[in-house]
């Protein structure tokens, strides 16, 4: 069977992804955009988005997503479910095996964000669905009346302590410094909640669990070295983020933490392939950046099929 051809084909379907969908369909390019599972990416485990502008108090992350889809499509962008598994670099076309499949297009966006990072304390893994979750907006509801834990101090974990406050009896947040890196107006819905109790300077040295799941969290303060038991059925991870780019297998260079390496104008080493988004080198890792970064792929693609 011969490869379906495309000018381009957008790897991600997060806001980057979607953006860079509306901007090459609005564009009259033929584009395929590509999601490996559900449309929306990190968004759809996001709660509260207050700092996406033309939302006074803030719209639920799966809600704006599918707004983003809806609008996305509007101008003939074609979606697909699937997954990468090999880029090849033919020069002015790029090859792709997605799911088996050949496919070809001129450009190709990857827009592919990035994961929740695991802790890697012992026991983790085994304890994922029975008391260690990397969601709370997914989890949350589980752990009524309970104590749990949130273990991280970036905007992540505080946005997470706090919506968990909604169904948890109390909760611990767990930060290996004495500051949070969070935003300031989330440190301090963080400390001014009554219901979450920060231990700071600590780490998490292990876990204890019983044939019903998790049952206790061991902490140890860097600084006095004290070790403290917290008895907490659920332990939520928000300790940064993995790049999604290891399917890409090296096609294009990647940083020391596996960003690829891309400025603002997206171009990677490779012409032709651009990265929008989470997973590019960036310093700011917003709904509003992902979009900006996926406008801009498109139209540098665009530019760059005009010029082949
Ligand atoms: P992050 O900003 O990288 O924060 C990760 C946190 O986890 C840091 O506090 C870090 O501690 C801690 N940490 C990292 N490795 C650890 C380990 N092994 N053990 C214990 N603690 C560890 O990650 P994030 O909160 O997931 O956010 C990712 C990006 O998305 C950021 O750019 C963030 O601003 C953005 N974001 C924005 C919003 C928003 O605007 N509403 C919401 C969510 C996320 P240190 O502070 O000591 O490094």
């Amino acid at each position: 069977m011969s490869a379906q051809e495309y000018d381009i084909i957008i790897i991600g379907g997060g806001p980057a992804g979607m953006t860079a969908g509306l901007y090459a369909s609005r564009a009259e390019l033929k584009t395929l955009l590509l999601e490996k599972m559900i449309m929306g990416g990190q968004m759809m485990t996001t709660t509260r988005v207050e700092n996406w502008p033309g939302y006074p108090g803030g719209i639920d992350g799966p809600e704006l997503m599918m707004r983003f889809q809806e609008h996305c499509v509007e101008f003939g962008l074609e979606t697909a479910t699937g997954e990468v598994e090999r880029i090849e670099d033919l020069g002015k076309q790029k090859r792709l095996l997605i799911d088996g499949k050949e496919y070809l297009c001129k450009a190709v966006i990857i827009a592919t964000g990035a994961n929740p990072r695991k802790l890697g304390v012992e026991g983790e893994e085994g304890l994922v669905g029975r008391g260690v979750s990397y969601c709370a907006t997914c989890d949350g509801a589980f752990f009524r009346n309970v104590p749990i834990a949130v273990i991280g101090g970036g905007d992540t974990a505080a946005e997470e302590a706090i919506f968990l406050t909604r169904f948890a009896s109390k909760v611990y947040m767990v930060h290996r410094r004495d500051e949070l890196r969070a935003t300031k107006i989330l440190q301090t819905r963080v400390l001014e909640n009554d219901k979450i109790e920060m231990i700071w300077d600590s780490v998490v040295t292990g876990l204890d669990s019983d044939n019903t799941g998790l049952t206790g969290i061991k902490v140890e303060n860097l600084k006095t070295d004290e070790q403290r038991q917290l008895e907490a059925v659920g332990m939520f991870v928000a300790v940064g983020v993995t790049p999604i780019t290891q399917f890409l297998g090296g096609i294009v260079e990647l940083d020391e933490s596996g960003y690829v390496k891309a400025g603002e104008i997206t171009h990677t080493s490779v012409a032709g392939i651009f990265a929008a988004g989470d997973c590019r080198t960036n310093i700011l890792k917003q709904v509003s950046t992902a979009v900006g970064d996926g406008a801009v792929a498109a139209t540098q693609a665009e530019k760059y099929i005009s010029e082949l």
